[in-house]
C-alpha cells in the first residue's frame, strides 16, 4: 500500500477512493468478461497520461519507496510500461485502472460511451446501461474534490485544473 508522508485527510480519502474504484472495476471486468480481449501484455491503452498532483504525488511517494527503473517517453508512451507490463500497477493511477471497459461521460450535453477497440466487438450500443458501464464523470468529480483539498491542505500553488504528465515523474 502506498504511503504519504504524514498522510494528510485528503490522501487518505484518495486511497480509499482508489479501492472503490477497483471494487467497481472488478464488478464491471466479471460482467464483461467473455467481451474482454485485456490480458497481461497488452499495453494498447497506455500512455503518457496527465493526471491531477494528488496522483502525480501518490505515485512520487510510491517510487521512494519502491524505486522503478523509468523508460524514455517515446511518442507519448508511458516511463513506467516495461516489456509490455506496468512497472507501478499497485500505484497506477485512476484512469488506468479504468483500461478496456465500456465508460460512459458526458461530452457536449451528450452522453457518449468510450471502449477500447479490440473488446466488445459483438456488442451493440444499445445494450450498455448506466448499470453496466462506468460513471466515468462521477469518478472525475469526485476525483476532482479530492485534488482541491489536498492542494489547500499542502498549500501547493496549483490550480484546480493543473494537471501533470506522468513522465514529469522520470527524474
Ligand atoms: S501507469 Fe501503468 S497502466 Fe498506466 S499508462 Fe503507465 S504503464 Fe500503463
Amino acid at each position: 500500500m502506498p504511503k504519504f508522508r504524514n498522510m494528510k485527510n485528503s490522501e487518505k480519502k484518495y486511497l480509499h477512493f482508489r479501492k472503490q474504484v477497483d471494487q467497481l472495476t472488478e464488478t464491471l471486468a466479471t460482467m464483461h468478461q467473455k467481451h474482454l480481449a485485456c490480458k497481461k501484455g497488452c499495453d494498447l491503452c497506455c500512455m503518457d497520461y496527465q493526471v491531477f498532483p494528488i496522483e502525480f504525488h501518490a505515485i512520487k511517494q510510491a517510487l521512494n519507496d519502491q524505486p522503478v527503473e523509468r523508460q524514455e517517453s517515446v511518442d507519448g508512451s508511458c516511463i513506467f510500461l516495461k516489456d509490455h507490463a506496468c512497472q507501478i500497477y499497485e500505484h497506477r493511477p485512476i484512469i488506468c485502472r479504468t483500461h478496456g471497459l465500456p465508460l460512459l461521460f458526458m461530452n457536449d450535453d451528450q452522453w457518449e460511451l468510450s471502449a477500447c477497440e479490440l473488446n466488445f466487438t459483438e456488442f451493440d450500443d444499445e445494450d450498455f446501461t448506466p448499470e453496466n458501464t462506468f460513471p466515468q464523470d462521477k469518478f472525475n468529480s469526485k476525483l476532482f474534490l479530492l485534488n482541491q483539498e489536498f492542494l489547500k491542505e499542502h498549500k501547493l500553488p496549483h490550480s484546480d485544473f493543473d494537471l501533470i504528465p506522468i513522465h514529469k515523474l522520470k527524474d
